[in-house]
Parts: structure tokens; C-alpha cells; sequence
């Protein structure tokens, strides 16, 4: 059973980065304000999130590792939001069966933290009284020690590394209210404010050339029921961008954010590139958030994939696509 277990959660949490990704949303679901991320050797040796979030009780440590636990399907409503996410309470139960797994919480009417290792699912021995401050500090230690193939699969330590900078960027940008920051003692660390300037998140990344040029989106349609916000950077002729490109002097960023959630979803940036395409132009900075009625969309029950399935795909995208073409033509005629 464990090692069905063992190699469920290796699918699902392939790299370091899936990893990463699932312990932020935890700590953004908790309320933190400040995340911290840790890692070693692309996050294969030691992989760290810290928060300032609400933390977690001495009595749910226990569960916090079990499969299907989750502190957040209260309501009957929010089992159409499991579908949606497909992966209700597996995060730290998966992380646990392909890593050594040390949580240390406390709760702001706590007199002091506590801490336990997880090790397949499971507690390995009761709560202990640590120093910690308010928050919670997850780690996961010798990531794949037990899936040699699994290990195997994964590239140089600092493309791994890469990737997880990568996806803790598309949260800072997406959540400018929070501070986030990367320590690995590399060229990649990084720090954000989390003072809610989004322009100062963009500079910091992509430089003032790009930041101040940030053009808002914004569609709404009442007919298919969603939002569609976001930001851009000003265009530039394509052969200009791709000299930069070359030269490495400046850097593309492209994310979508669907629901909350980050996405890997190119149907959503299909318009965008034909509108620009058509025209010879590029954006290095596009960051799209789509706020869409959970009824319409289903994501694939697959994590790591983040594909989604919208039921009125052609009708949402040519909307998009309409509005696009009409802020492109407003600022280029
Ligand atoms: P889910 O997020 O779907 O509930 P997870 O496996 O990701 O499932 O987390 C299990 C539970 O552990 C959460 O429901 C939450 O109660 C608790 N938890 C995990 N991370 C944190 C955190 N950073 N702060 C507070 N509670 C947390
Ligand atoms: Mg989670």
C-alpha cells in the first residue's frame, strides 16, 4: 500500500516546484502575509516554506498528513469547489510519502509552538513544545529518498531551482498584498514588499522599462459569467524583443491565474498572441486573472498538468479576443 501511495504522490507532486506550489496555497489559504521559501539543491535536499499565517492546532497536527484531510470543506457547497481542485487534503499527505516531512506551527492564542515529523502519511511520534513564532514552518527534507526513477527524472539542480523561482514569481506577482521571499543564496533570491504595489513587484522582476508601461485590463461579461483582469506591458515590435532577448538584457513573464489559482493555461494566452502576432508585436509582461463561475470550468483532475476544460471555451475566448483587439487598436490605431 505504501508504495502505491509512494508512487500516487510522485506523480502528483513530480518536482520540487508542484511542491512549492501546493505548501503556498496553504499559506496563503491560512492568511499569511509573509511567505518564506527556503531550498536546497533545487529543493531535492531541503525545500521550506515559512508563514505568518493562522497556524495550526496542536490537536489537528495529527490529520494534517492524513489523505482527504482538509481543515476546508465546511459548507456543502464547497464539494463543488473539490471537484474543481481535484485534490482536496492530498497535498501534505503526498508530500509526506516522498519526503521527510517536519512541521512546526503556532497559533497566535498558543502559549508557544509545537512540532512534529510526518513520515507516509503519518505522525512518527506525538507533538512536541518548540520555539517558533506565530505561523507555521513546513520542511521537506530528501525529496524523492525514496523514488530512485523519480529522482532520476529530474533535471540539474539549478533548472529545479529555476522552476520554483519561477512559480513563487507568478504568486508575488499575482499577490502584490504579500510578502514573498526566496533564500537560497543564489542569483535567483528575491524578496517583495507586500505592501500592495503591484508596479514595484513587476520593476523588481522585469526592471522600470517594463514596469512603466503597465497598461490595466479589464472585461466583464454578465453573458458567460466571468471577469477577465489583469496587466500589461506596452508592446514592442517583436524583432526589438527578441534582440533583448538575445542579449539577455531583459526577461518575458506570462502568467494566468484562474479562480485564485495558477494555471498553466495557454487557451487563455491564444488571444492575446494572435491579437499581438497579427500586429509584430510582443509583451514582455502579461499577467491574466480569470474570475469565472465554478460551474463553467473543470480542472483537470491531474494537478501538475493545471489544464482546465471550460464549457464555453470558443464563446470566452472570442470575447476576449474582441476586447483585446479593441485596447491594442486604442493604443496603436
Ligand atoms: P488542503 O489544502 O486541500 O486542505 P493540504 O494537504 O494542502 O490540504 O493541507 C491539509 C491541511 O493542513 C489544511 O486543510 C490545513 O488545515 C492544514 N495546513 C496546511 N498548511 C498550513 C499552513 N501553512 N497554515 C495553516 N494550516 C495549514
Ligand atoms: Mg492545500
Amino acid at each position: 500500500q505504501d508504495v502505491v501511495n509512494r508512487m500516487a504522490a510522485g506523480e502528483v507532486l513530480a518536482r520540487p516546484c508542484n511542491a512549492i506550489k501546493e505548501l503556498v496555497e496553504n499559506s496563503l489559504d491560512a492568511g499569511a502575509t509573509e511567505i518564506m521559501v527556503n531550498m536546497q539543491n533545487g529543493g531535492l535536499k531541503l525545500l521550506q516554506v515559512s508563514d505568518n499565517g493562522k497556524g495550526i492546532e496542536r490537536e489537528d497536527f495529527a490529520l494534517v498528513c492524513e489523505r482527504f484531510a482538509t481543515s476546508k470543506l465546511q459548507k456543502f457547497e464547497d464539494l463543488m469547489h473539490m471537484k474543481t481542485y481535484g485534490f482536496r487534503g492530498e497535498a501534505l499527505a503526498s508530500l509526506s510519502h516522498v519526503a521527510k516531512v517536519n512541521i512546526v506551527s503556532k497559533r497566535a492564542d498558543a502559549k508557544c509552538a509545537y512540532q512534529a515529523n510526518f513520515l507516509d502519511g503519518k505522525m512518527t511520534a506525538d507533538t512536541k513544545p518548540a520555539a517558533g513564532k506565530n505561523g507555521t514552518c513546513i520542511t521537506a527534507t530528501d525529496l524523492f529518498y525514496n523514488l530512485p526513477t523519480r529522482r532520476n527524472k529530474m533535471t540539474t539542480h539549478g533548472e529545479e531551482a529555476k522552476m520554483v523561482n519561477d512559480t513563487l514569481l507568478r504568486f508575488a506577482i499575482h499577490r502584490p498584498d504579500v510578502s514573498f521571499a526566496l533564500r537560497q543564496n543564489q542569483a535567483g533570491d528575491f524578496r517583495t514588499k507586500g505592501d500592495g504595489n503591484f508596479r514595484d513587484v513587476v520593476c523588481n522582476l522585469l526592471g522600470r522599462d517594463v514596469a512603466d508601461t503597465i497598461l490595466p485590463l479589464s472585461l466583464n461579461s454578465t453573458r458567460l459569467k466571468f471577469t477577465f483582469t489583469g496587466h500589461i506591458s506596452k508592446p514592442i515590435a517583436s524583432a526589438t524583443a527578441a534582440i533583448a532577448q538575445n542579449r539577455k538584457t531583459s526577461r518575458s513573464f506570462f502568467s494566468v491565474f484562474i479562480n485564485g489559482r495558477s494555471v498553466r493555461c495557454d487557451i487563455l494566452k491564444h488571444p492575446i498572441d494572435e491579437v499581438l502576432g497579427a500586429r509584430q508585436l510582443h509583451a514582455q509582461f502579461c499577467a491574466l486573472h480569470l474570475q469565472i463561475d465554478e460551474t463553467r470550468i473543470d480542472v483537470n483532475v491531474h494537478p501538475t498538468k493545471n489544464s482546465v476544460i471550460f464549457l464555453e471555451k470558443e464563446e470566452i475566448i472570442e470575447e476576449i479576443r474582441a476586447y483585446f483587439e479593441k485596447v491594442i487598436g486604442e493604443i496603436f490605431g
